[in-house]
């Protein structure tokens, strides 16, 4: 069993967990399973992010059809070939932000336990990617889980939370314990699982998250002043009058189907 404190430290032996990869190792296998339960099918490749020593990629394997897995750091790749003999298993060495992902034509899952600098940028990627993602899984520091799923009106809330919430069903699926990892960070995690919601409709996105954007380009200015520039007074007049919002509206009031109510208008 790969997620265990035994193995992990036997397997690195004098190897440190490199910080400027944001290496920490799942130790505890119930975790472990349950994640990698909740992320795969057994029809579907998954494609991981990250793989380390193959804590999480042995159980992917155990629920996935097969795995394809993209590691950034040479000695973690090495290991993991050695650690894992399945020939379901692809190991790529890498940095996953350089990937070509369109040569995937198929359906995947995609599960990742990342580092929380490189978080945003990956997720944006597969995003905007074009593949056909059944579901995507990302364990996250728990801040970023929360700036992730954020909600109308709150601290965090912002255009990526409306983005996000425009193109898929956003689950809490477990919260963490730091205890779990070696070496142990100094915060906790969670679990976040994406789904997709509607069919993609790229010049439409495009558009419209551009304009959710600017909504949001001066967080403490109202709405009215963040669109005068960019739009004609009696666009903005109608605007106001059609969705029925108020002088003083900021952007971080608003929901989802406010913001696609007002693009609709703006667009007539
Ligand atoms: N999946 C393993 C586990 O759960 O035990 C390791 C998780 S560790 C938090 C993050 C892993 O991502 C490390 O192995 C690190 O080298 C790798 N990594 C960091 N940045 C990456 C990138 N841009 N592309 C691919 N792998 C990356």
């Amino acid at each position: 069993m790969i997620a265990s404190i035994t193995y992990v430290k036997e397997v690195l032996g004098d190897l440190k967990a490199k910080k400027k990869f944001g290496q920490n190792f799942l130790i505890d296998a119930n975790t472990v399973d349950k994640i990698a339960r909740d992320a795969c099918s057994s029809e579907l490749k998954t494609i991981e992010i990250g793989p380390g020593l193959g804590a999480l990629t042995e159980m992917l394997l155990k629920y996935s059809k097969s795995v394809d897995a993209y590691e950034i750091d040479r000695d973690m790749y090495e290991l993991l070939k050695q650690g894992i003999d399945d020939e379901r298993l692809s190991v790529y060495l890498g940095d996953f932000l350089d990937v070509d992902l369109s040569i995937y034509q198929e359906s995947v899952n995609v599960c990742a336990n990342l580092p929380y600098y490189v978080t945003t940028p990956i997720l944006f990627k597969l995003f905007e990617s074009g593949l056909d993602i059944k579901k995507i899984s990302v364990m996250v520091q728990k801040e970023v889980g929360d700036r992730l799923n954020a909600k109308v009106g709150s601290e965090d809330y912002s255009a990526l939370s409306v983005e996000v919430q425009y193109l898929y069903d956003v689950k809490l699926e477990m919260n963490v314990s730091r205890k779990v990892f070696y070496p142990m960070p100094n915060v906790d995690s969670a679990v976040i699982s994406f789904t997709p919601k509607r069919e993609r409709d790229y010049d439409f996105e495009r558009g419209f998250f551009e304009f959710v954007k600017n909504c949001f380009r001066m967080r403490r200015k109202t709405l009215h002043n963040n669109l005068k520039d960019l739009y004609d007074k009696e666009t903005i007049e109608r605007v106001y009058e059609d969705c029925g919002l108020k002088e003083q509206v900021r952007a971080q009031e608003l929901d989802l189907d406010a913001f696609l109510k007002i693009y609709e208008v703006i667009r007539k």
